[in-house]
């Protein structure tokens, strides 16, 4: 199983929606997915039609109690697409994971040898505490959600240092698959100036998809369904099939066999 983070310690630049949906088109092209729910918001679970409810385990249990990846896991209604949620407990882990040993390998343990699913998407918390620590832990590779706003690349060199500790102490081989702009205007100027800047920054590593600022993705959670299923043909859906198609072709080659 390939895992993948989808980090940017900013909150609302299009992480969950961009885990949601690249899972979702995923699961379409036949690979086996499965969604961690990282954020004690629990977005990524609502937005997959999970209610609160209905978690029973949860990625809390997972982190803290140890229990079996196989126990967290629910059903989607999407086929192939698996998800293990999240409940508020989870801001209570970043306090009590402190003081336990390997506290940044609890979720990296947890996947360790997991079969039933070809690819993971990890929807971590607008944070760099030690959830998303134990995402980037885990993670073979991490895709950063950057939306085309003013102050975009500063919060970017604060990730990539964090990325470089945990390469440095935890996790050698962690790679960065891509930065996926979100929200993209094309009417505004300075979206556009941005993006540009971000190209011209970090070149290759910047997907050439975009994700257009398209309303039909912001209103899908509350149908509790990915975009892609509520209207699969809006603008925001085609974008995270063509972001998902340019993601499987930057996959190690052995692994795009699903
Ligand atoms: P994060 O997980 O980084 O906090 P979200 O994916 O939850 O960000 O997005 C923040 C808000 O913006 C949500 O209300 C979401 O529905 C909305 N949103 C995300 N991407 C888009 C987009 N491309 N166009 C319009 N709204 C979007
Ligand atoms: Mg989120």
């Amino acid at each position: 199983m390939i895992t993948i983070a989808i980090a940017n310690q900013k909150g609302g630049v299009g992480k969950t929606t961009t885990a949601i949906n690249i899972a979702t088109a995923m699961a379409a092209t036949g690979w086996r997915t499965l969604l961690i729910d990282l954020d004690p918001q629990g977005n990524a679970s609502t937005g997959m039609g999970v209610e609160a409810s209905a978690r029973h385990l949860s990625s809390y249990d997972l982190l803290v109690d140890e229990i079996a990846l196989g126990e967290a896991i629910v059903s989607t209604s999407i086929p192939g697409l698996d998800i293990v949620p999240a409940t508020v407990d989870l801001s209570g882990a970043e306090i009590e994971l402190v003081s336990v040993e390997e506290r940044t390998a609890r979720l990296s343990k947890a996947l360790h040898n997991h079969r039933g699913h070809d690819i993971c998407f990890i929807d971590c918390p607008p944070s760099l505490g030690l959830l998303t620590l134990n995402a980037l832990s885990a993670a073979d590779t991490l895709l950063v959600p950057l939306q085309c706003e003013f102050f975009a690349l500063e919060g970017l060199s604060q990730l990539l240092q964090t990325v470089e500790r945990v390469q440095q102490r935890f996790n050698p081989s962690l790679g960065i698959i891509g930065v996926a702009l979100t929200m993209f205007d094309r009417r505004n100027r300075l979206t556009d100036q941005v993006a540009e800047d971000v190209r011209e920054c970090l070149g290759n590593l910047v997907f050439d998809t975009v994700i257009p600022r398209n309303v039909r993705l912001s209103e899908a959670p509350s149908h509790g369904l990915p975009a892609l299923v509520y209207d699969h043909s809006c603008a925001g859906s085609r974008a995270y099939i063509s972001l998902a198609r340019e993601l499987i072709g930057r996959l190690p080659r052995e692994r795009k066999a699903a």
